[in-house]
This record gives structure tokens, C-alpha cells and sequence, in this order.
């Protein structure tokens, strides 16, 4: 489990985060949504211990973080970055991908094994000798994926990881998100897209730093007002059901609340 307690950051004397509580139960899968701005990122940044908090505290997997213990809680987390320029390591793809098993006594046939089977999960395996500055937004993207899935890491936080992936690499990552969800990581995905959140265990929503909902998203998404106020669509599945469940006339008896259940259920 990972437990954020009355977690503040501040980048200058205004705060980006703001008393958060969350807590983000091993095996699930958490999204966290909000505005640009509403504290997103600095949250994922937090949690992998690149900044450190003004106040309050985080307990990965039991292990309070702080300068001691970071090593050993970075074994356990890791992140894809929503812009992957800023986390290019290695000469190569292939050097990039191995960076984070270097430290881990592989040999250099299981790291090289390791190295082709996460390249192939985001179809890179062809690109493993070329420079990953010569590599497009989404390619990079999926490079970033293809590092954090060598490590197979408990916790993994995906920071709009998606961002410049076409539809195809959108619905390629989408998948490799579940399935690591199904084997049993626990998954954070940060993202904008409330379709995609549907299929999570729980949702976050921040608004200027604050957390104001957390629950089940068939719960989140019937406020639909408070999604509004923070700048986010429900998605228009979601609103028919909302609406017809809120009409007895639409739904005399039941059927099409049933249907369009049926047609949104997540997992
Ligand atoms: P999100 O990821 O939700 O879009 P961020 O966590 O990136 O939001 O930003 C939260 C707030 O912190 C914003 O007001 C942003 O301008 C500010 N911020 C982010 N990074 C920095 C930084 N390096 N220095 C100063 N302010 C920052
Ligand atoms: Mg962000």
C-alpha cells in the first residue's frame, strides 16, 4: 500500500499540494485526474522521492521515505514521465531500456533477454541500436515504458504517458497497462482522459492542490458538477447513464440502466 498523510509541497510560498490523503491500495489500480496545474505531476514526483515534501509524510509498502530509505523504495516505484526527453539515459534504445538493471546482478544474457521481450510489449524491438535523441515523442514514449517494464517494479506510475502516442500506441499502452494491473502491480495513472479512468479501480480528483473526490469512478462520475468546476468532462456514456437513471420515464423498468451498465463496465 502506499499512504500520502497530510502531504504538502510548495515550489515557491504558494503550495502545489495542499494536505493530501490518499491512499492507493496494493493491486489496484488509482487514477488521479485534475486541471493542468492542479498538482498532478508534483505528486508523482513526490511519490518517487524527486522532490521532498514541506510537510507530511509517505509510506511506501511500509517504508516511511525519506534520504535513507529512498534507494530501497525506488526498488519497489517507478515512473513514466509525461515528457520522456527529460529521463534519456543511454547511447542507444537498447542501452536505455537496460539502465535501470545495470544495479541488479543480472547477466548479460538475462539483462539482453529481459531488454527484447519489454522492447517487444511497445513494438521497439526493431529500434534497439538507434540514438534516442533521433526518435520521435512517441517512440521515446514507449522507450520510457520499455525501462520501467525491464524492471517489473510493484508500483508504476504512468504521468500522461500517453501523451504523444497515436491512437494505435494509445490503445497498445492502454493494454499493457491492464495487463500489468491483472498480474498484480499496482497501477497510477495520471491522465486527462476520463474514458480511460473508467477502468480503474479508483479516482482521484485534484483542483488546485486539494483533493476533492476519491472513490469508485462510477461514483466521481455522477458529479458530474464537481468534474465540471475542475475543468473535466464526464464522458458521454456516462452522462446518458446518469441521465436515464434520473428519469423514470426513460427508465420504466430498468432495461436500459441495465444496458447501458452492461455497456460501461469496467473490468
Ligand atoms: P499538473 O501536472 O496537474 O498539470 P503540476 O504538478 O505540474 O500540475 O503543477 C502544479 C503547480 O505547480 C502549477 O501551478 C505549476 O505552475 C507549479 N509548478 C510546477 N512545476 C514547477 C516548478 N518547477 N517551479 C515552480 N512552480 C512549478
Ligand atoms: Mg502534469
Amino acid at each position: 500500500m502506499i499512504e500520502i498523510k497530510d502531504l504538502s509541497f510548495g515550489y515557491t510560498n504558494d503550495l502545489a499540494l495542499k494536505n493530501v490523503n490518499i491512499k492507493i491500495s496494493d493491486s489496484k489500480w488509482t487514477s488521479i485526474i485534475g486541471h493542468n496545474g492542479s498538482g498532478k505531476s508534483t505528486l508523482a514526483k513526490l511519490l518517487v522521492g524527486i522532490l521532498n515534501p514541506t510537510s507530511g509524510e509517505i509510506i511506501v509498502d511500509g517504508i516511511q521515505m525519506n534520504e535513507k530509505t529512498i534507494n530501497d523504495i525506488r526498488k519497489k516505484i517507478g515512473i513514466v514521465f509525461q515528457n520522456p526527453d527529460n529521463q534519456f539515459v543511454g547511447v542507444t534504445v537498447l542501452s536505455d531500456i537496460a539502465f535501470g538493471l545495470e544495479n541488479r546482478c543480472y547477466s548479460k544474457e538475462e539483462m539482453d533477454k529481459l531488454v527484447l521481450s519489454s522492447a517487444k510489449k511497445v513494438g521497439l524491438e526493431n529500434y534497439l541500436d538507434r540514438e534516442p535523441h533521433t526518435l520521435s515523442g512517441g517512440e521515446k514514449q514507449r522507450v520510457a515504458i520499455a525501462g520501467i517494464l525491464a524492471l517489473d517494479l510493484k508500483y508504476i506510475i504512468f504521468d500522461e504517458a500517453t501523451s504523444m502516442l497515436d491512437p494505435k500506441g494509445v490503445s497498445d499502452v492502454k493494454k499493457i497497462i491492464k495487463e500489468l494491473n491483472d498480474s498484480g502491480h499496482t497501477i497510477i495513472t495520471i491522465t486527462h482522459d476520463l474514458d480511460f479512468a473508467l477502468y480503474s479501480d479508483n479516482v482521484v480528483v485534484l483542483k488546485n492542490g486539494e483533493v476533492i473526490a476519491d472513490g469508485r469512478p462510477e461514483e466521481i462520475y455522477q458529479n458530474e458538477k464537481l468534474l465540471l468546476s475542475s475543468n473535466l468532462m464526464v464522458p458521454f456514456n456516462m452522462k446518458l447513464l446518469n441521465k436515464v437513471k434520473g428519469d423514470k420515464e426513460l427508465n420504466k423498468n430498468g432495461k436500459l440502466v441495465n444496458l447501458l451498465c452492461q455497456l460501461n463496465s469496467t473490468k
